[in-house]
């Protein structure tokens, strides 16, 4: 653990013997990043830079439902969810600002960044996603979420930033 990032999270992962996981409740599944980054490039190949979007589409699902699980609001939901992401396998979540304008979070060692590898883009547009769905619920408003560094670029960690559209 380094300092300042979220405490660790206990997640009460279950097994229902018959072949389904839940968290709190939640249906989950564990599947390979090699699996994602496959489906990500042959999205890819076939819609070109609109694949990024239905990759945060499907990030806002999950974001949305996640988020509405959570106890608490404002930065108190915000930690919970990032805790949660870490929690879950999604790299390691840290808030690094949130104002009533703005929310920017790193991820070190995103799994979809790893599993992409090299890249001349962002790729971690199902994070995006999840934390434009976050932002939205926590400043209130429509959100724009970029991913200003990624680590398939080259960076040390994937860096988010949520602002006001
Ligand atoms: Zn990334």
């Amino acid at each position: 653990m380094v300092a300042g990032d979220p405490p660790a999270m206990n997640v009460p992962l279950q097994d229902d013997g018959a072949g389904a996981l839940t968290i709190n409740g939640a249906r989950y599944l564990l599947i390979r990043p090699e699996t994602l980054a496959a489906l990500q490039k042959a999205v890819e190949t076939v819609a070109g830079r609109r694949a990024a979007d239905c990759l945060a589409a499907g990030g806002r699902t999950g974001g949305a439902r996640a988020t509405g699980s959570l106890a608490g609001a404002g930065e108190e939901r915000v930690r919970s969810l990032l805790a949660m992401g870490t929690a879950i396998g999604w790299g390691r979540f840290a808030l690094e600002h949130l104002t009533p304008d703005a929310l920017v979070v790193t991820v070190h060692r995103s799994p979809f960044a790893e599993a992409y590898g090299a890249s001349a883009a962002p790729v971690c547009h199902l994070t995006r996603g999840v934390l434009q769905s976050l932002a939205s619920l926590t400043l209130g408003r429509p959100v724009r979420v970029t991913e200003t560094a990624c680590a398939a670029m080259g960076s040390a960690a994937c860096r988010f930033e949520a602002a006001p559209e």
